[in-house]
C-alpha cells in the first residue's frame, strides 16, 4: 500500500536530486516538474519508459524496488497507529485481522494482474 502514487515507479529521491532540470527535458510525457528546485513525477502522466533513470548522472531516479522497505515500515506504523483507537485487547485483535485481510486483499491484486500480464506477454510472444 502506498499513500502516494508519486512514489510510485519511478521516483526520485529528492536527498539526492540537485534540480538540474535535464529529466524534465528528457521526459517524453511531460510526467516531471521542478518543485522547490526538485524534481517530481507525475504517476498519473508517466508512461514508464526509463529515460528519466537512464539521464539522471546523480542517481537520484530510483528503482520502485527500492521502495519496498519503506513501504512495509510505513505500512506497520499506519497498522500500528490506527490500532490505538482501539481499547480492548479484543478490539485490537479483530483489527488486526481486518488489517490482515485488507492487505491480503492487496496481495491477491497484484498476483492476478502479474498473471494477466504474464497472459499479455506470452500473446505477444505467440
Ligand atoms: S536529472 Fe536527476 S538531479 Fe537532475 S533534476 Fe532530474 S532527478 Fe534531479
Ligand atoms: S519513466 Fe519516462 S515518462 Fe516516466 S517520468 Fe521518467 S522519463 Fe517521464
Amino acid at each position: 500500500m502506498c499513500k502516494n502514487k508519486t512514489r510510485k515507479m519511478p521516483w526520485i529521491s529528492k536527498e539526492k536530486c540537485i534540480g538540474c532540470g535535464v529529466c524534465v527535458k528528457i521526459c517524453p510525457a511531460g510526467a516531471i516538474s521542478m518543485k522547490e528546485g526538485k524534481a517530481e513525477i507525475n504517476m498519473e502522466n508517466c508512461i514508464r519508459c526509463g529515460k528519466c533513470h537512464d539521464v539522471c548522472s546523480y542517481e537520484a531516479v530510483r528503482h520502485d524496488g527500492e521502495r519496498i522497505p519503506i513501504e512495509v515500515k510505513e505500512n506497520v506504523e499506519k497498522t500500528k497507529r490506527l490500532m490505538e483507537n482501539f481499547k480492548t485487547e479484543k478490539e485490537k485483535q479483530e483489527f488486526l485481522g481486518r488489517m490482515k485481510k485488507y492487505f491480503n486483499k492487496e496481495k491477491i491484486v497484484a498476483e492476478k494482474t502479474l498473471e494477466k500480464i504474464k497472459n499479455i506477454m506470452e500473446d505477444k510472444n505467440a
